[in-house]
């Protein structure tokens, strides 16, 4: 057994992910899922080894759900008695202008939080249950929040500030907070550490069923796409992205919408599946292969906006040196690599089709030798960028 390790929590609405890290190694020692909280029927997947343990019980809340992890992690292992667990590691989507690092959950801190829910309404409800749950479950083990938003809280006001109504921003907290931040800074910390300078000019592109890009100087970010909420940015897998604002006003107005449909419409029903149908990258790439225009359209749109971002993001910084690509799209779509990577030659960027096409889960350099930007395919990890902050509270 290692010498130490963090369990690590992800509290939905409905489900609890959870991961057992060695935050030395880097190893994943046991992870799994609680889904389908509340529902008639529920489940647990606990993973060890090469092994799957599946559990089909209705799990009406978030407190019996977890103390069925424990149960499975005693019957499976790793017995967690035995694990030295120094610390558990909550991801919290939203901490707004409190925190700009991991915190330990005191009751303040934990108040904090709840304080923050109407400005991640779909989120923060969701850890706070998982935390209480944890802190009851495990109350001998310090609990600590990692938020997604900490990265982003020392943007440049420039970045930050939206050009609204200073007062009106200002009275309801209305600026950029970003998401995805743990996965930024550690992919860009990864990419610093690689090709071994701390001085770069870095754009992530994080994509994933949600997406976000983000320009990163040195060890700091200095723009980032996602906004007050994650809805800003990128075309994403339900999610408009960018959109003039009008558009709300119109629907209210001209369409007859309220507001609380209009949101289910931007942030469920738009984005890819609102373009296509589908939205998994993989059917609508299957889709674009039977010619389907929709799909094609689609995909343009995505890579215009890639586009958009990338060249606005190097103007920002006045420069880029390292270009990487992440999460389920980022590193597994090696076509919309090569799309992207084209229409960014006018920046001397040449990639390696045999690397650009290589499947792995260590990172790969995809660029040329002579390609003026590295481009490099890595995968996050947030779950060990989480143990590994929960850590420095320890
Ligand atoms: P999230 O954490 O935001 O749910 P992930 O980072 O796990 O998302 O990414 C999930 C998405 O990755 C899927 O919706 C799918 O579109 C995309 N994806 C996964 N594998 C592939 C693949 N081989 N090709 C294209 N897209 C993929």
């Amino acid at each position: 057994m290692t010498s130490r390790t963090v369990l690590v929590i992800n509290s939905g609405s409905s489900s609890i992910k959870y991961q057992l890290v060695d935050p030395d190694s880097g190893a994943a020692l046991a992870s799994g899922l609680v889904e389908r909280i509340g529902d008639v029927q529920g489940a647990i997947i606990h993973k060890v080894d090469d092994a799957k343990h599946v559990v089909e019980e209705p799990v009406p809340d978030h407190g019996f759900g977890l103390s069925e992890v424990l149960r499975l992690f005693d019957e499976h292992g790793p017995r967690l008695s035995e694990a030295n667990i120094v610390a558990v590691g909550h991801r919290v989507v939203q901490g707004g202008r409190f925190f700009n690092g991991p915190a330990l959950l005191t009751d303040e801190v934990v108040a904090t939080i709840e304080e923050l829910v109407p400005l991640g309404p779909l989120h923060n409800p969701a850890h706070l249950k998982g935390i209480e749950v944890a802190r009851t479950l495990m109350s001998d083990i310090p609990q600590v929040a990692v938020f997604d938003t900490a990265f982003f809280q020392d943007l440049p006001e420039e970045a930050a500030r939206y050009g609204l109504n200073r007062e009106v921003a200002d009275r309801y907290s209305i600026r950029r907070y970003g998401a995805h931040g743990t996965s930024h800074q550690y992919v860009s910390g990864e990419i610093s550490k690689r090709l071994g300078r701390d001085d770069l000019k870095q754009i992530v592109l994080h994509l994933g069923n949600g997406a976000s890009v983000s320009a990163v100087v040195g060890a700091h970010a200095v723009e980032t796409s996602m906004g007050l909420t994650p809805l800003e940015g990128l075309v994403m897998g339900g999610r408009t992205g960018d959109i003039d604002p009008a558009a709300v006003f119109h629907l209210v107005r001209v369409g007859g919408m309220s507001i609380d449909e209009i949101d289910h419409l931007f942030n469920r029903e738009s984005g890819m599946k609102g373009l296509t149908g589908e939205s998994d990258m993989r059917e609508v790439t299957r889709m674009m292969d039977e010619g389907n225009q929709d799909a094609i359209d689609a995909m343009n749109i995505y890579l215009h906006r890639l586009t958009k971002y990338v060249g606005a993001y190097t103007a920002v910084m006045g420069g880029l040196d390292a270009l990487t690509f992440t999460a389920g799209i980022g590193e597994n779509d090696a076509r919309l690599r090569a799309a992207l990577c084209e229409r960014l030659a006018y920046l001397g960027v040449t990639i390696d089709a045999e690397a650009n096409a290589r499947r792995s889960d260590e990172p790969v350099t995809i660029s040329t030798p002579e390609s003026s930007i590295v481009v490099t395919v890595l995968p996050t990890n947030e779950e060990l960028a989480i143990a590994r902050q929960a850590l420095t509270l320890i």
